[in-house]
């Protein structure tokens, strides 16, 4: 079964069409600058690799491109797309609504409209990836894949904030928690690297890229992740701060900063490289700590010590931990990063390899910890857009059973 999964951004559409359950990728591409003058498309296939510039007005455009590129006669790699037999969307917010993958109704898309209140960069972009696929792909099954959804087994305890609770009623305030088709990939791939039911593992997963999030899985349920409200909450991120005291804010409001103001210095201009003042990215600050720049130093050394309290908080959350994992562009490649979150640990059941941490394969599955270690660690390579492709070849495959 040929499963197309399609990531809307506000302005480009990434996609990767899978043959499913082999989990093989036939063709992956990513439209950029939609609304531009000059779009950029990119596609790589068994066809080969093909770049081309032109005018995409808007993502119903684009979805329609890449359409013609994937059953083009020379570059694609379908005939038609009724071969096509389903789509699977990452979604940034599901609310409380959607604690897994669905099968997109029109009930389904009022909802995920609903919630563009509480993601109103995102929800909007992949709603129009929806209907877009929905009007030139109209024989596929559909389904949505939430960042949200996997935390939302979180308990109250864990996922209110302790402001009035009125503000929860009213406003659905609470930590809702992002990333969670990563944490959720990584830790089903750990249980069956050891060979274990997921049910039957604890397991604490980093995902470190651009954006920082960290979750604590108890017998395979999300039951603490450090993304909030929105993801500007917990670890240090490239431009986001992560944890502040919000008096912070009101401080800098009497100062004359506008809440748009606080939202761009948050969200923007702080985590590394507010910090360090040259970069958002973690291999310009090791360059530069070479060069001798103290900022970008002391930017890797926060990093480290935020990941190294978070991770001990979810020590004590789990009460008993099977599996530590790291992945992201961060957490699969660098080394240094992974020490200093985590050696020195033995009295916690962590004993790190140094010598298996520094020798890993890229872009494969590794322990980086002792045998002798309570607590193994592992280097995961995430794969968002297989995980979509998983749950919605699941639901493909239902939904035809049904018919
Ligand atoms: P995104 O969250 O946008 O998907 P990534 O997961 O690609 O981002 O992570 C981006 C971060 O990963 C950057 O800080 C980058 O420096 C870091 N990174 C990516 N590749 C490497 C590498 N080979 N070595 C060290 N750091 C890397």
């Amino acid at each position: 079964m040929k499963i197309l999964v399609i990531n809307s951004g506000s302005s480009s559409v990434k996609y990767q069409l899978f043959q499913m359950p082999e989990e093989t990728v036939i063709a992956r591409g990513l439209l950029e600058k939609i609304g531009e003058e000059n779009s950029l498309f990119c596609q790589k296939s068994i066809k080969g690799e093909i770049e081309l510039k032109n005018q995409i007005r808007n993502h119903e455009e684009g979805i329609n491109f890449i359409i013609s590129m994937l059953t083009d006669s020379r570059h694609g790699v379908i005939s038609s797309v009724n071969e096509i037999e389903g789509i699977g969307h990452r979604v940034v917010h599901g609310g409380e609504e959607f604690n897994g993958s669905v099968r997109i109704t029109g009930d389904v898309v009022r909802k995920i409209e609903a919630y563009s209140d509480l993601a109103p960069l995102h929800n909007p972009p992949n709603l129009m990836g929806i209907k877009a696929t929905q009007k030139y792909i109209p024989g596929a099954i559909q389904a949505a894949c939430f960042d949200t959804a996997f935390h939302q087994s979180i308990p109250q305890k864990a996922y209110l904030y302790a402001i009035p609770y009125s503000l929860y009623e009213q406003y659905h305030i609470r930590r809702y928690g992002f990333h969670g088709t990563s944490h959720r990939y990584v830790a089903m791939r750990c249980a069956s690297i050891v060979r274990e039911g997921i049910h039957a593992l604890n397991m604490i997963t980093c995902h470190l890229g651009n954006g920082c999030s960290i979750a604590a899985i108890e017998k395979g349920r999300s039951v603490d992740t450090s993304m909030g409200f929105t993801p500007l909450e917990g670890l240090i991120m490239g431009t986001r701060s992560g944890d502040i005291d919000p008096a912070v804010m009101f401080y800098l409001e009497n100062k004359g900063y506008t809440c748009s103001g606080l939202n761009d210095l948050l969200n923007k201009k702080s985590g590394l490289v507010g910090i360090s003042g040259v970069s958002n990215d973690m291999r310009n600050l090791f360059q530069e700590k070479e060069n001798g720049n103290p900022r970008a130093a002391l930017a890797i050394d926060m990093f480290c010590y935020r990941l190294r309290k978070y991770i001990g908080s979810y020590l004590a959350v789990l009460k008993q931990t099977d599996a530590i994992i790291f992945t992201g562009g961060i957490g699969e490649n660098n080394a240094y990063i992974r020490r200093e979150s985590l050696d020195g640990l033995e009295a916690l059941g962590i004993v790190f390899d140094d010598a298996r941490n520094q020798n890993i394969q890229r872009g494969r599955d590794s322990c980086i910890s002792a045998d002798s270690s309570r607590i193994k660690v592992f280097v995961i390579p995430t794969n968002e857009e297989l995980g979509i492709a998983i749950d919605t070849y699941e639901i493909a495959q239902r939904s035809k059973q049904k018919e």
